[in-house]
């Protein structure tokens, strides 16, 4: 939908200005007027140019281009001449540590999906924090504690062995108030079902990181994400039997999982893109992970521009050598990583071709997955896979809101939340340019990225 009104509005608005002007005083009073920049919306529309956006209580009041409508008098108006203006970013896989609140803001993410592995009570007052204001921070819609198999793969899960358990696991977490549910690896699909009935009762929707389900059957399931594209190799695959019981082991069978994308063809791979496409399913591919386990054996990574924004006691995000233990991946295992890497990609273009429905995440934070930036490189990995620049800046906007089912979120327009990202460069020339960011709007705040980055880690 373009911008543009027919010529009548305007002059309707005009009129309805002038008459509430010599009727009241102006209201102008707290109105925010950002002119000048070109505007991507979040809707997947063409950029429109010298836009005017109209915010108001935390609000969009008003979209359009400048000279189109009367800027209320008393607004304060900042021109943003040769910048680009962007929705606020939403991290559709994120892992929320409180020592990230302002690291998310002054990346231009105002909201994160937290499918922690945290206990429940913990990412509930997370949650308060972040979302009442007590701390500056994203939006947060949380799972809450992951449900996983027994024994479960983090001691901080609740692990089910049973279909009453399932149904328990997931009653517990509608009772906490959790926004969505996370299901792990271990889950069966004899476990999934009554899993999925109750989540249906209860109106939870379900983001599964799968392992002992392939990817087809949890997306008949009704689950509404595939995070990673686990189980998609499950699924591929000639004979699935070796990955499933490889779950069995959380490590081993991420492990055996992420080189089997190798050994896939391309046929295979397409097949299962378009049958997914087709059940509504939504894909958070997360390929800024899959690309640093496939470089992990890079020490240059640990020191790459970004790195600075995490503390040292960020043992999550710096603690590369713990990974590697628990792991024992050699470089055999990172050549398989990296084998794997095109044909990753392929499925991410083939369930775009499709027509599914991809979410940007990152899966920070974890080892080398910094909290906001990773997820610029997820956009930046969304292009090089086949998207085009506003397709990856639509994944982590609007995309991620309709994975939300956050309606006031990921688009810019009159009564959205006025969560927005001002750019120096422009993305659409390369995508890169989402990283240069002039300032975050948080909730109708203006937040300038380098006063949070004076104040941070002293
Ligand atoms: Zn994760």
């Amino acid at each position: 939908m373009g911008l543009l009104p027919t010529a009548r509005p305007p002059i309707l608005l005009t009129a309805a200005v002038v008459l509430l002007s010599v009727a009241c005083k102006p209201s102008g009073d707290g109105v925010i007027a950002l002119e000048g920049a070109t505007l991507i919306d979040g809707s997947g529309g063409d950029p429109v140019k010298d836009a005017v956006i109209l915010v108001k209580n935390g609000r969009i009041e008003a979209v359009a281009r400048v000279n189109e409508i009367a800027v209320p008098r008393g607004a304060q108006t900042i021109s943003l001449i040769g910048k680009t203006v962007i929705p606020g970013l939403i991290d559709a896989h994120a892992h929320a540590e409180r020592w990230a609140a302002e690291r998310y803001v002054a990346w231009g993410v105002t909201t994160v999906r937290d499918l922690g592995a945290m206990t429940t009570d913990s990412a509930m007052a997370l949650r308060n924090d972040w979302n009442l204001g007590a701390e500056l921070g994203p939006r947060v819609l949380t799972a809450g504690g992951m449900i996983d198999g027994v024994p479960p793969t983090y001691p901080t899960a609740t692990g089910v062995a049973s279909a009453g358990a399932a149904r328990k696991a997931v009653d517990q977490r509608a009772v906490a108030g959790t926004d969505l549910l996370k299901i792990y690896t271990k889950i069966t699909p004899l476990l999934l079902k009554p899993l999925m009935d109750e989540a249906s009762t209860l109106r939870l929707r379900v983001a599964a990181h799968l392992g002992k389900t392939d990817a087809v059957s949890a997306a008949r399931a009704g689950v509404a994400s595939l995070e990673h594209m686990a189980g998609v190799v499950q699924a591929a695959a000639r004979n699935p039997a070796p990955y499933v019981n490889a779950h069995d082991r959380f490590l081993t069978g991420w492990t055996l999982e992420e080189s089997g994308w190798a050994s896939l063809d391309s046929a295979s791979v397409a097949r299962v893109a378009r049958v997914l496409a087709a059940t509504q399913v939504a894909v958070v591919p997360t390929l800024v992970l899959h690309e640093t386990l496939a470089r992990l054996d890079n020490p240059t990574l640990l020191l790459r521009p970004g790195m600075e924004d995490v503390p040292a006691s960020a043992a999550s995000v710096r603690d590369v050598p713990g990974l590697l233990k628990r792991t024992r991946w050699r470089a055999a295992d990172f050549q398989a990583f990296r084998r794997a890497r095109p044909r990753q990609d392929q499925f991410v273009r083939e369930f775009k071709r499709a027509g599914g429905l991809l979410a940007a995440g990152s899966d920070a934070a974890n080892q080398l997955l910094v909290p906001g930036l990773s997820l610029h490189e997820e956009m930046s990995l969304l292009v090089a896979a086949g998207l085009t620049p506003l397709e990856a800046i639509t994944a982590a906007t609007r995309k991620g809101a309709q994975l939300l089912r956050a309606d006031s979120l990921g688009l810019l327009a009159p009564g959205k939340v006025a969560d927005l990202v001002v750019l120096d460069g422009d993305p659409i020339k390369g995508i890169a340019a989402t990283r240069r960011i002039a300032s975050v709007m948080v909730r109708g705040r203006l937040i300038q990225p380098d006063s949070l980055r004076r104040t941070w880690g002293k």
